[in-house]
């Protein structure tokens, strides 16, 4: 359990931010709705739009489901007490990462090496 980093602080700002996510994926639920495709009333190129809008909505849907995923499984370690460790190696993540996104479960060294392979 760290004792250098505010716990409150952080915890706080994983809820608000979970908290902004679900209301966005409740609002964005229309979005990633089927595309209604009736022939007599929507032309091609207006059908390519919305099936392109479609594709982006649901690539955002995904991005904000894996941050969602990620804010549970960071709330998940506050409770056990491994928050703020890297989830790899067991390295205390610098305060100033955290600090930019508090989600974060890897350390600089670890997250540098999973995007390079
Ligand atoms: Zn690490």
């Amino acid at each position: 359990m760290r004792r250098d980093i505010d716990m409150d602080y952080f915890e706080q700002r994983l809820l608000d931010r979970l908290e902004e996510i679900t209301a966005g994926l409740e609002a964005g639920k229309k979005g990633v709705a089927p595309v209604e495709l009736d022939p007599s009333s929507i032309g091609r190129v207006s059908r390519m739009d919305a099936m392109q809008q479609q594709a982006m909505a649901q690539a955002a849907a995904r991005l904000v489901s894996a941050e969602k995923a990620r804010i549970q499984k960071a709330l998940d370690r506050m409770k056990s007490g491994d928050f703020g460790y890297c989830v790899h190696c067991e390295e205390e993540i610098p305060e100033k990462r955290l600090q930019f996104d508090p989600s974060v479960l890897f350390c600089i060294a670890c997250a540098r090496a999973a995007e390079a392979s």
